[in-house]
């Protein structure tokens, strides 16, 4: 059967990367995280003294873009691939408050998107590929066969990725992660450089008040229909 690209993009926490894994595992496809690729780049920038909440030497991280060494390496045993950068597993350090608080500053800058824009397009050139992000629709696979754009009220994505950070063993109030999901939300919308909006050709999905399996039967019933059509 022929394979597709299935484009997921939308708002902060709006479970793009729940539906995706999903997907991929029931089509046998490749699932690919690109806000883990922004989210890297992010660390290895705070890492290096580029970037904290007084100052962002954007200039001096594009300098060493070329030193940013990206690898999605796939784990058995959780069953998704985690993000490696320059060698070093670093999937549990990019998904703290920290790294969300700077993360949408990074992926405003022209070179890094142009960096990461390249390397996901290499990843999906043989289609068969489940990619969520922010611009998958609109700039990284524009022809791509199925796009989806995911939205919930704020209130109810700052309280699943709050639930998230306490299982993690983060200590963050409910107030600082929606205040941060309504930074990077607003931020990611208006940035010069691919911002976030809904592709002409994309279907919208509210899932404010839909559990995940229900969700889940409905997309994968769209996705059977676009393949079944090929
Ligand atoms: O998806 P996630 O919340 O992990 O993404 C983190 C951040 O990375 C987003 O808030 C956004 O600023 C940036 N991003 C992006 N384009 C993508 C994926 C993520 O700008 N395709």
């Amino acid at each position: 059967m022929q394979k597709i690209t299935i484009a997921i993009d939308g708002f902060s926490s709006t479970g793009k990367s729940t539906i995706a894994k999903q997907l991929a595992k029931a089509l046998g496809y490749v699932y690919v995280d690109t806000g883990a690729m922004y989210r890297a780049v992010t660390l290895f920038a705070m890492r290096n003294g580029f970037i904290d909440e007084n100052k962002n030497e954007a200039q001096a991280l594009v300098k060493l873009l070329p030193k940013i060494n990206l690898k999605f390496v796939y784990n058995e045993e959780l069953g998704f691939a985690e993000m490696y950068l320059n060698g070093d597993n670093v999937e549990k350090e990019i998904r703290t408050l920290e790294v969300s608080r700077n993360v949408s500053e990074i992926a405003a800058i022209e070179q890094v998107r142009f960096k990461l824009v390249e390397m996901q397009q290499k990843m999906g050139e043989e289609k068969g590929v489940v990619m969520d992000g922010r611009d998958i629709g609109t700039v990284v696979f524009p022809k791509a066969e199925l796009k989806l754009f995911m939205t919930a009220s704020a209130e109810k994505r700052a309280s699943r990725r709050y639930k998230e950070l306490l299982d993690r063993g983060e200590e963050v109030t409910f107030a600082e992660v929606l205040k941060n999901v309504e930074h990077r939300d607003h931020l990611d919308s208006h940035r010069e450089v691919s911002p976030l909006k809904l592709a002409a050709d994309a279907i919208e999905f509210d899932n404010s008040d839909m559990g995940l399996e229900e969700q889940f039967e409905r997309i994968l019933n769209y996705a059977k229909r676009v393949i079944n059509k090929q």
